[in-house]
């Protein structure tokens, strides 16, 4: 039974409690001090912010595995707005570009349906990097292998549920069995519907062959900065084998051509001698 989770940022508050579970369990480093010392003026100046509002990360990475987008609508006066927030992360899409580039085949899927990168296999060769289509996957500076959300594969596997989903403290981010998690998100976008919120949609259905981390907005997908045309990379090795047989029949055909030329030289010279 494939497991995932439902993220209804509708009831997201952006506390971030699941950024920092998503840490904290996984033994995630923090990020480098957003302060330097100034060695003229003697005093910490202020270094890689993102500048975009409340939001922290700003990327997910190899130690950012989970991030709470803020994406700020202001009206030009500023006398309307709104904030929406989103708990970013790997989706554990059912066809992976990451998985399907991996060359060492360090990039798995479970039996719960998750895509699990293992470390020992990995080779840091970063084909999975550009195979992501939603920047997911990053290789680390410190273990020079590709690294990412793994589900809580370690949880998922003894019966608990995500960091993240335990952590957070509206219930926006629910773990479970993904026929279960496709009820409550249909329910509860039909709420929303009936409340008026007709831009309210579901993200992941058929996304990358569907999604085991999905989503409802409340506005485009893009507008919290997911693709919606989305091209997952297949496996390379089919083109690369064509080459590589029609480069053998080639390289096999000239051998061939060589060989009865040099059979039909040696044949005339024994005739003439
Ligand atoms: S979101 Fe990216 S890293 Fe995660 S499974 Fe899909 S392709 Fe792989
Ligand atoms: S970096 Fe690691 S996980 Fe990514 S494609 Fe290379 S071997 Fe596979």
């Amino acid at each position: 039974m494939p497991k995932g989770m439902f993220v209804d940022t509708s009831i997201c508050t952006g506390c971030k409690a699941c950024q920092v579970a998503c840490k904290e369990w996984n033994g995630l480093p923090h990020e480098p001090s957003h302060f330097i010392q100034d060695p003229i003026e003697m005093r910490p100046v202020a270094i890689n912010f993102t500048g975009d509002s409340y939001d922290n990360t700003g990327a997910l990475s190899a130690t950012d595995w989970r991030r709470v987008r803020f994406i700020e609508q202001f009206s030009a006066d500023r006398s309307r707005g709104r904030w929406l927030f989103s708990s970013d992360s790997c989706k554990h899409c059912n066809d992976a570009g990451c998985l399907n580039a991996c060359p060492t085949g360090a990039i798995e899927r479970t039996d719960l349906g998750n895509v699990f990168i293992r470390q020992d296999v990995c080779i840091g060769c970063k084909y999975c990097v550009p195979s992501c289509p939603f920047g997911v996957v990053s290789v680390s500076e410190a273990t020079g292998t590709a690294r990412k959300c793994t589900l809580c594969n370690d949880r998922i596997h003894h019966g608990m549920g995500t960091a993240c989903a335990k952590a957070c403290p509206t219930g926006s981010i629910a773990f479970g069995e993904m026929s279960d998690l496709r009820v409550r998100a249909d329910k509860r976008l039909a709420q929303l519907v009936a409340l008026g919120r007709t831009d309210a949609n579901i993200y992941g259905y058929n996304e990358a062959g569907g999604l085991n981390v999905f989503y409802l907005f409340l506005d485009r997908p893009a507008v919290y900065g997911q693709p919606e045309k989305i091209v997952v990379p297949q496996k390379r090795l089919p083109a690369s084998s064509a080459a590589t047989v029609a480069g053998a029949l080639v390289l096999g055909a000239v051998a061939i051509a060589a060989f009865r030329e040099r059979g039909k030289a040696e044949e005339e010279g024994e005739v003439k001698s």
